[in-house]
């Protein structure tokens, strides 16, 4: 098999969307950034301004598998994908505090009658189950990949599971947060094999993005 992830190179697969516009940031504060501009170029692997460090940009679900399997050494992912990933091979050293959200069960403002058996439409099925079953309570998981906050709106379901940033959404489709899951944020994820091998760059890598974390965190509003 090809593998991109050599032993002078690092690879960081990076979740497209809304955490990659705050993962390139915190990247540049440590002085890497693709030599490509991303919102023009359709490669997939882009070299750096750091020679021995490329970057892949995948589906933010699909950055554990890369990781798991060593397609790539390090990874930044949502803890809502950690959460729903079943896989062990990787470690996650760092909370890069960016993308935060929180990750909600919602409902309709005005809910019709309740049924004995809630149907919760979600992408997160496996934090869904978990949830509920650790409750006790019954219901059944529907599993859909995007658009959660339709499901109410059309009888597919009586609740949805889903990340909620400024409520804006749920609010113009007539819903209501009801329980708080968890506090997301995204984080970095380390190769189990690449921590071995590659020792001394991945923890120079996770120190200088600790410390950017840090300084970014004290520049924050309180
Ligand atoms: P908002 O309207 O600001 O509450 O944002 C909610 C919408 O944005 C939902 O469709 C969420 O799935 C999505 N969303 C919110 N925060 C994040 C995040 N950190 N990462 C990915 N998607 C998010």
């Amino acid at each position: 098999m090809n593998s991109l992830s050599s032993s002078d190179q690092l690879v960081l697969a990076l979740s497209k969307g809304r955490i990659l516009k705050e993962t390139l940031p915190l990247l540049a504060s440590i002085g890497i950034a693709p030599l490509d501009d991303l919102s023009v170029s359709r490669k997939l692997i882009l070299d750096t301004t750091k020679p021995d460090i490329k970057l892949v940009v995948v589906r933010a679900s699909d950055v554990p598998t890369y990781v798991e399997y060593g397609a790539a050494d390090l990874g930044v992912a949502g803890k809502d994908v950690l959460l729903e990933y079943e896989g062990t091979g990787f470690y996650e050293p760092l909370d890069l505090q960016i993308a935060r959200c929180r990750l909600m069960i919602a409902g309709p403002v005005a809910p019709t009658a309740v049924p004995t058996k809630l149907r919760v439409a979600t992408k997160y099925a496996g934090i869904t189950r978990r949830w509920y079953a650790e409750r006790g309570v019954q219901v059944e998981v529907i599993k859909l990949y995007g658009a959660m906050e339709l499901a109410p709106l059309v009888g597919l379901a009586d609740r949805i599971v889903d990340l909620v940033d400024t409520g804006n959404t749920l609010r113009a489709n007539g819903l209501a947060p009801l329980e708080h899951i968890c506090d997301i944020s995204s984080r970095l994820i380390v190769n189990k094999a690449a921590m071995k091998t590659k020792h001394a760059r991945v923890t120079a890598l996770v120190a200088a993005l600790s410390e950017a974390v840090a300084k970014a965190a004290a520049r924050r509003p309180r």
